[in-house]
């Protein structure tokens, strides 16, 4: 009698170790192989990132599946349909995204960031020739010019991400296309004016004196209130600062251009449809290229997910690099189950690319933030 083994009776841990093992190379043959993968299509790949990009540079990774937030479940997000129809919802917004704000602002890239950059345009972080003056009487060897800069091609055409906070153009990439807008802008719900966040911030400043002084106390202390990824900020019990200080006191302007109509963050809220361009911009990415890299996305969104699959439609490998699974693992050619910062800059280095900035920060909480 041959003796069965029910599935039942195997660990779960031992399965889901085993199968991540089989589905993630060694780090060493992952490097060579993403290295391949970018020559291959060179220079014509898309990347795709999402919020796991962010958080080396200790951005929560906060939208979870269904809209709901990963890191604090209890926080109810702000959907498109009561910012716009609510004053109440408004105040609500803008006096946490007024806390929230300047460390966004102030947040750096990490080295995800910059090896993207970098494998984007190879010239981007070359060290300029040292200049050297001959000392007087010191004998003047003939030397070969130095070599050409800024010659090589880079390996990625364009970028979009799912990420709001602009870390992508900080480090120094280009042709990024935003899928869910960006958090360092506001725009008019009415006109379509434009405003910078920065700028906005102070008119707020100007607009909330008590609130602008919690803002200072928070600096000064470095006690920040909990932050979520689109900059609304988990307030501490209003008795902690000052008992009366409650949203509702939030004051926010009109429109300085038509008056009436109101400011709204340039990022896609929970129940906002993506722009109809930006749409056909992300599309149109995925059908010139010839390999599509997913970098720090679990792409349980159907705005990222959509163009994997699209990719996948249209015959374009797929390289998936995400810790954890991700909703299009099964489209994948190539599948990457670790962290994106080590691995992306051991490929640039393997692809030549040297002096690429920043080191790996805030380990212990990125390891937090996937609940290791
Ligand atoms: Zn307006």
């Amino acid at each position: 009698m041959r003796l069965r083994i029910s599935p039942r009776s195997v660990s779960k841990a031992l399965f889901t170790a085993n199968t991540r093992a089989a589905a993630s190379p060694p780090f060493s043959s992952a490097v060579q192989e993403l290295a391949s993968f970018l020559r291959d299509g060179n220079p014509n790949i898309t990347v795709l990132t999402g919020a796991g990009c962010s958080t080396d540079s200790a951005i929560p990774d906060y939208r979870g599946e269904n809209g709901s937030y990963t890191l604090n479940p209890d926080y109810k997000p702000v959907f498109y349909q009561a910012f716009v129809a609510s004053d109440d919802s408004r105040r609500r917004y803008w006096a946490r995204s007024f806390l929230g704000y300047p460390p966004v602002k102030t947040t750096a890239p990490n080295p995800t960031h910059y090896a993207l950059a970098a494998l984007q345009t190879p010239s981007l972080f070359e060290m300029p020739p040292i200049q050297t003056t001959p000392r007087e009487n010191e004998v003047q060897h003939h030397q070969d010019p130095p070599p050409t800069q800024g010659t090589q091609p880079g390996f990625i055409r364009t970028l979009t991400t799912q990420n709001v906070d602009g870390l992508h153009q900080r480090a120094g990439s280009s042709n990024v296309t935003e899928l869910h807008g960006t958090l360092h802008q506001v725009k008019c719900m009415s006109c379509g004016q434009v405003q910078d966040r920065s700028d906005f911030q102070e008119v707020l400043a100007d607009r909330n004196p008590e609130w602008n002084q919690l803002l200072q106390s928070e600096s000064t202390s470095g006690l920040y209130s909990r932050m979520n990824a689109d900059g609304d900020v988990e307030l501490r019990s209003p008795d902690h600062h000052n008992g009366h200080l409650h949203y509702n006191t939030f004051n926010y302007p009109t429109c300085f251009n038509c008056g009436s109509g109101h400011y709204k963050p340039s990022v896609v809220f929970f129940g906002e449809n993506i722009p109809v361009s930006v749409k056909e911009i992300s599309t149109q990415a995925i059908l010139e290229s010839n390999g599509l890299l997913v970098v720090g996305s679990t792409l349980s969104t159907y705005s990222a997910f959509r163009l994997v699959k699209l990719a996948k439609d249209s015959g374009i490998p797929i390289a998936i690099l995400n810790l954890g699974p991700t909703r299009g693992d099964h489209l994948a050619h190539l599948r990457y189950d670790m962290g994106s910062s080590q691995l992306l800059m051991a490929v640039a280095h393997e692809l030549g690319l040297t002096n690429i900035p920043g080191e790996i920060k805030h380990r212990k909480r990125v390891l937090n933030a996937v609940g290791s």
